[in-house]
């Protein structure tokens, strides 16, 4: 079987991407591909562009994930519920939902949560981090969670999903530009 990256390169013979692009670039152009084409089936556009059924499986079996992830919320002041889900190289999904405290400033986003459990679950690349929430528009992660997404899936797409409908589909390095990282204090040092 083919690896699941390498599902994304044909895409990008499909798309025109640069060659150095990263897997997860690719993914993202993908999707943002998908989207333009509106009401035509995932699985037909992306069987013609050579991705399999097993890696959109992948991709949809994550979605699916944070939206139940969403249901195991704890969210009992705020009644906001948030489910994620992280997809790795493996094709292996961690979830996470917010987990709120009566001292509201303990609170826990649902996006760390599934990258806490997807680092000490021994996660490889992160692909997708998908995050669904009940909101008119698809969610955004807070300013915590997209430094700690910079931190721990810098190279991933996040998946912003309302469950009414929409979705935006974003490389983390767009959502927090000029981020600060380990490269700030070990120049020399690389990812
Ligand atoms: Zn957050």
């Amino acid at each position: 079987m083919e690896p699941f990256d390498s599902h994304f390169a044909r895409l990008y013979q499909r798309i025109g991407v640069p060659v150095q692009t990263t897997s997860a670039a690719l993914l993202a152009r993908a999707i943002a591909a998908r989207s333009a084409l509106g009401s035509q089936p995932h699985t037909d556009c992306w069987e013609s562009w050579g991705i399999d059924r097993a890696a959109f499986a992948a991709v949809t079996s994550a979605i699916e994930a944070a939206r139940t992830a969403r249901e195991r919320a704890y969210a009992p002041y705020s009644n906001f519920r948030v489910g994620a889900a992280v997809l790795d190289v493996h094709q292996q999904v961690w979830v996470g939902a917010n987990v709120e405290n009566a001292s509201y400033g303990l609170t826990l986003c649902a996006e760390r949560a599934a990258l806490c459990a997807a680092q000490v679950g021994g996660a490889g690349s992160v692909m997708l981090l998908c995050v669904v929430a009940d909101t008119p528009e698809p969610i955004a992660p807070c300013g915590a969670c997209r430094q700690w997404i910079i931190e721990l899936a810098p190279s991933a797409i996040v998946a912003m999903i309302s469950t009414h409908q929409g979705e935006r589909w974003l490389p983390a390095a767009e959502l927090l530009p000029f981020a600060f990282d380990r490269n700030m204090f070990h120049p020399s040092r690389e990812h």
